[in-house]
């Protein structure tokens, strides 16, 4: 078999899209496990809707989601010469002509095809020029389109995902591949591209069935053989809408800001166009080049789900160990102004015993400065519910006594921890958990986190006892003289 050649072509007019990264990890998934190339081309032949900047970040989230290209990028824009070869081809064989109608009078056909209820298709008027009409109306410097002659028969393929993909010739429109500036459409140059970059395997979104067709046919027109293709099911969002690119999960590029990992964006977006045969979800990227197969690919369309992403996000940081971790999440701690780039270097081994005791609970990396800032510093302020809940003047004796038992542990670890709440609970005949919760609001500020005593331990004997006081003095002052 020859080699496999895949390829993603985003147009650079926006910032990377999910369904563009979806298609990209299939695409590359599909490269990879075939032993085959991947291939960047940049779809720039709009120039007023394609900028440099996007080119830049389309090729920066690409490489952040670790899909690496073979060839490339190639620009669309620097290869009009090639482009007008294959036009001048495509008119020479016949199976292309200029059509010279102007945009008004094809407007007053397109009406009058709705005033009749019948389906409007180019009349072919310019078809029926002679060769002497063409040449004088190129001569007076009238301005025409290019249109492909489609033939009247069937136009089907082996859709790799659908199956057979039939359509009659006769009921598409001879439709145009250049414009009247000379500029050539997508369409035709999407052709040429792939046939010149020899791409074997065209997978591309749902959207693109109708053109997978006339592309079909540029290739029979031009003698061309036919990649094979395949179209991927669309991605909504849980309203069941496409997504846009103003959604919130639209752009690949800021999943890294909200704390996602790559490859744990790779395995989730990969599942919104194919599924394992077994109930696995969770992936490595290796394995998942392992078991991709285009066969599992899905036919009904996919809902994007943040939730689930978090999900796989959580899973793929227990893959890591605290050491990746802390080095992923430094540099967000730094910028966040939680703690110093020295502190955190000078206490790395108790930055290390954070991450553990956090990551359980991650579901981004950002939650690991959300929910454990208290390990860097005392809290500014205290969860509100749990202020209402906790912080009273009851509880403001208790916490003031327990600081007291804590002062005097010798060994600040775990069990005597735990030993000395349960005591005095027993004592002052309550439950543990009455000292619990009003003790882990006055140390972390927060109503939830990982277990109390472990997060106590390691926030250290001086801190914790001087953040219950801080606490104390807190109620006093603020809760029950307001
Ligand atoms: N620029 C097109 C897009 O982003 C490429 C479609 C194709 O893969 O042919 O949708």
């Amino acid at each position: 078999m020859s080699e496999i050649r895949t390829r993603i072509a985003p147009s650079p007019s926006g910032f990377l899209h999910v369904g563009t990264a979806r298609t990209a990890i299939i695409n590359w998934l599909y490269a990879r496990n075939k032993g085959g190339k991947f291939i960047l081309r940049i779809e720039d032949t709009d120039a007023d809707r394609s900028s440099k900047e996007m080119v830049d970040a389309i090729c920066e989230s690409l490489k952040w989601l670790g899909l690496d290209w073979d060839e490339g990028p190639y620009f669309q824009s620097e290869r009009s010469e090639l482009y007008q070869e294959y036009i001048e081809k495509l008119l020479t064989s016949g199976n292309a002509y200029r059509c010279f109608c102007t945009p008004d009078e094809l407007k007053v056909k397109r009406e009058e095809a709705r005033k009749n209820k019948t389906d409007y298709k180019y009349d072919r008027t310019c078809l029926k020029l002679s060769e002497e009409d063409i040449q004088k109306k190129i001569d007076a410097g009238e301005k025409y389109v290019i249109r492909v002659k489609v033939p009247e028969g069937e136009v089907r393929f082996d859709d790799m995902v659908y199956g057979k993909m039939v359509r009659q010739g006769k009921d598409i429109e001879d439709f145009v591949v250049c414009r009247n500036n000379g500029r050539p459409l997508y369409n035709f140059v999407v052709v040429i591209d792939d046939y010149e970059m020899r791409i074997t395997d065209i997978l591309r979104g749902n959207d693109h069935q109708t053109n997978s067709f006339k592309q079909i046919l540029i290739y029979n027109a031009l003698g061309l053989p036919v990649p094979r293709m395949g179209h991927l099911p669309l991605i909504f969002d849980e309203r069941k809408k496409k997504i846009s690119k103003r959604d919130k999960a639209a752009n690949a590029s800021d999943y890294a800001n909200e704390g996602f990992l790559p490859e744990a964006v790779v395995n989730y977006l990969s599942m919104l166009g194919w599924s394992p045969k077994d109930d696995r979800e969770i992936f490595t990227i290796d394995e998942l080049i392992d078991v991709f197969d285009i066969k599992n690919a899905n036919k009904s369309n996919a809902v994007f789900d943040v939730v689930k992403m978090k999900h796989f996000n959580s899973e793929h940081i227990k893959k890591k160990s605290n050491h990746e971790i802390a080095t992923m999440i430094a540099p967000m701690i730094i910028q966040a102004g939680v703690y110093s780039k020295y502190g955190l270097e000078t206490r790395w081994k108790y930055f290390m015993d954070v991450v553990e005791l956090l990551k359980d609970r991650a579901g981004v990396l950002s939650d690991f400065i959300e929910r454990g800032e208290y390990f860097f510093q005392a809290p500014h302020t205290y969860e509100e519910k749990g202020v209402k809940k906790q912080f009273n003047a009851e509880n403001a004796e208790r916490l003031e006594e327990l600081a007291n038992r804590y002062e005097k542990l010798s060994r600040f670890t775990h069990d005597p921890l735990y030993e000395a709440l349960k005591e005095m609970a027993a004592e002052i005949d309550v439950k543990a958990g009455i000292l619990i919760h009003p003790t882990r609001l006055a140390v972390t500020g927060m109503t939830t986190g990982p277990g109390l005593f472990e997060l106590l331990e390691l926030i250290g004997k001086e801190e914790v006892i001087s953040r219950m006081r801080t606490a104390v003095i807190y109620i006093r002052e603020k809760v029950i003289n307001e």
